[in-house]
C-alpha cells in the first residue's frame, strides 16, 4: 500500500512537525481486516518516544503555538478542516483499509472529522472567563486557559472522530497534544497530523506516538509532564489510565463502553423505528461504543418487531471494506474470535435471524455474519455484557416501569432511545434512563458534533463533542486584584 500522496511514514512517530524514527528502532506489523495481509509496519513508540513527544509539546506552548491568539487558533483548524475534505478519498480509503469499515462509513467519519475542525475552528474564541463583582476596592476576573499538555489514547473503532473530537477540541482551547492512536489502526492519526502541519498548525502543537497500549500508551498517560488525559476505550484500561492520571493528579476523560438500549412501546411509530433499531446495531459492525445491543419491545407489538427486525437482518451482508456492503470485517481476528466466543454463549436464545458473509470474501478476513437473539433475559450475558460486534438482542416487556427497569439494569450508562408518541412518557424517560444521552424517536441524531457526549457508570465520565468539551480541554484561574 504505498502512503507517499498523504505524505505519511508509519514506521516513524510524528514529533515536532517531523518523522522521527522510534528510538528503539522497533516496529510492528499493521494487518488488514478484509483480508489478513501484511498492509505495512508501523512504528513500536516506547517510554523515550513519548518523552519526545511530551517535549515538543511543552516547547511547542512556550512558541508560536503558545502565543497564538484564540482566533489565529480558530482559523488554523478551520483550514485544517478544509483540507481534511480536499482528501476525502485517499482519507476514507485509508480507514477501509485500516479498520475494515466500509467506504461509505469511512467517508462519513472523514467528513465529521472535518466538521470536528470547523465547530472547533469557530469555537476558538467563544469561550472566556468573566468579571465577578465583589467587596468595594477589588476587582475580580477569571481567565479561561489551557491545561497545557494533553495527551490522548483513542481506540481502533472510530480514529477520524475521536481525534476530531478530542484533539479538535483540545486544540481550540490552547493545548498542545501528544496522541497515542490504537496499535491495530492508526494510519489515518498519522495523515492528520501531516494535513494539519501542511494546513499551518505549527510544530509539536500536535505529536503522534504509535505503539502497544503497554508501552506507549502507559508511558503516556503516567507521564508527569502531561496535564490531562483523553482516554476512549475499555473500561479495563480506562481503569489503569484513571490510576496513572491519579498518580500525576491530573483530570482525566474517560469515553468507555456500552449496553445501550432503545425503547420501543405499542404507540410507536414502527416504520420510523425499524431502520434505526438494526442500524445502531451493525454499523461499524457493530464495533461502536454508543451501538444499540438491546432492542427492548413491549409485548404488543412484540412479535411484529422481532418479524420485521429478522428480514432486515437476512438481507444483511458482510464482505471485504471496499465492498462497501452494509457491513465490514471485524477489525483483526482476535476481535473475531472474542465476538464468535459471545455467539456460542446464546446457543440457549432462539436465533430469530443472521445475516450473510459473501462467497468472495477472503478466507484471511475478520467476518462475523450478524446475529438477531430474542426473547432473550435481561439478566443474560449477552444481555449484559458489551460484545463490540453485531449482535443485538431483544426483550419483551409490559410496562414503562418494567421497561425503565431493565434499561437501568445493567453497569453501563452511555446511550438510550425511547421510541413513543406519548410526550409525557418521552419526558419521564428522558429524566430517569441513566445514560449520558437519550433520543426520543431516533437513534443518535446523526451524530452531531455539537452535540455533547459521555457517559456515566462504567460508560466513564466527562463530556466530549460540542461545546462542553472546551470546559474539560481547559481551566478557570481566578484573578482578583485590590486597588482601593
Ligand atoms: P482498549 O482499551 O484495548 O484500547 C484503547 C487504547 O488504549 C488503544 O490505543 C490501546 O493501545 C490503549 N491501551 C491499551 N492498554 C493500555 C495501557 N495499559 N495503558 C495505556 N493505554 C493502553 O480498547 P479497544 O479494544 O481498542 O476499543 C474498544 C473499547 O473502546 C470498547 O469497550 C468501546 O466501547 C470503547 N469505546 C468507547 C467510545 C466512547 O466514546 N465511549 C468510543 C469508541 C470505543
Amino acid at each position: 500500500m504505498s502512503l507517499r500522496p498523504l505524505g505519511i511514514d508509519p514506521s516513524r512517530c510524528f514529533i515536532g512537525g517531523a518523522w522521527s524514527p522510534p528510538v528503539a528502532g522497533d516496529t510492528l506489523p499493521l494487518h488488514s481486516p478484509s483480508d489478513g495481509s501484511e498492509l505495512c509496519r508501523i512504528a513500536r513508540g516506547q517510554a523515550d518516544d513519548v518523552d519526545a513527544g511530551v517535549a515538543a509539546a511543552h516547547a511547542a506552548l512556550s512558541g508560536p503555538w503558545g502565543r497564538a491568539t484564540a482566533a489565529e487558533r480558530g482559523r488554523i483548524l478551520y483550514k485544517i478542516g478544509q483540507a481534511v475534505l480536499e482528501r476525502i478519498d485517499e482519507l476514507a480509503r485509508l480507514e477501509a483499509l485500516d479498520v475494515g469499515k466500509p467506504l461509505k462509513q469511512a467517508r462519513a467519519d472523514v467528513v465529521a472529522l472535518a466538521r470536528y475542525m470547523e465547530f472547533y475552528g469557530g469555537a476558538a474564541d467563544k469561550l472566556h472567563g468573566e468579571t465577578i463583582p465583589y467587596l468595594d476596592g477589588y476587582t475580580v476576573y477569571t481567565l479561561r486557559q489551557p491545561h497545557g499538555v494533553t495527551g490522548h489514547i483513542i481506540p481502533w473503532n472510530y480514529p477520524m472522530q475521536i481525534i476530531g473530537r478530542s484533539v479538535g477540541a483540545a486544540l481550540a482551547m490552547g493545548n498542545a497534544c501528544v496522541l497515542k492512536p490504537a496499535e491495530e489502526a492508526c494510519l489515518t492519526a498519522l495523515a492528520f497530523a501531516e494535513i494539519a502541519r501542511a494546513a499551518g498548525l505549527p510544530d509539536g502543537a500536535l505529536n503522534v506516538v504509535p505503539g502497544l497500549g503497554a508501552e506507549a500508551g502507559a508511558a503516556l498517560s503516567g507521564h508527569a509532564g502531561v496535564h490531562h488525559i483523553s482516554f476512549t476505550g475499555s473500561v479495563a484500561v480506562g481503569r489503569l489510565i484513571q490510576q496513572a492520571a491519579g498518580r500525576n493528579v491530573v483530570p482525566v476523560t474517560l469515553e468507555l463502553g456500552g449496553k445501550s438500549p432503545q425503547l420501543v412501546f405499542d404507540d410507536a411509530d414502527l416504520d420510523a423505528a425499524m431502520p434505526f433499531l438494526v442500524n445502531a446495531g451493525v454499523q461499524n459492525a457493530g464495533q461502536t461504543c454508543s451501538a444499540s445491543s438491546r432492542i427492548l419491545v413491549q409485548r404488543r407489538v412484540y412479535d411484529h418487531v422481532v418479524d420485521r427486525m429478522a428480514e432486515r437482518y437476512a438481507a444483511l451482508q458482510a464482505g471485504p471494506a471496499l465492498s462497501d456492503l452494509d457491513l465490514g470485517p471485524l477489525v483483526s481476528g482476535r476481535q473475531k474470535e472474542i465476538v464468535e466466543g459471545f455467539i456460542g454463549s446464546g446457543a440457549d436464545l432462539e436465533m430469530a435471524a443472521q445475516g450473510q458473509i459473501v462467497d468472495d470474501a477472503p478466507p484471511g478476513g475478520a467476518y462475523v455474519a450478524p446475529v438477531l437473539f430474542a426473547g432473550v433475559a435481561p439478566m443474560h450475558r449477552l444481555a449484559q455484557e458489551e460484545i463490540f460486534g453485531p449482535v443485538q438482542v431483544i426483550i419483551p416487556f409490559d410496562s414503562e416501569e418494567e421497561a425503565l427497569d431493565i434499561a437501568n439494569g445493567t453497569s453501563f450508562g452511555l446511550v438510550a432511545s425511547v421510541w413513543t408518541e406519548n410526550g409525557a412518557r418521552q419526558m419521564r424517560l428522558a429524566k430517569h434512563l441513566r445514560a449520558g444521552q437519550v433520543f426520543l424517536n431516533n437513534y443518535g441524531a446523526g451524530g452531531g458534533v455539537e452535540l455533547p457526549f459521555g457517559g456515566t457508570g462504567l460508560s466513564g465520565h466527562g463530556r466530549e463533542k460540542g461545546f462542553e468539551a472546551l470546559y474539560g480541554f481547559s481551566t478557570l484561574k481566578t484573578v482578583a486584584a485590590l486597588h482601593g
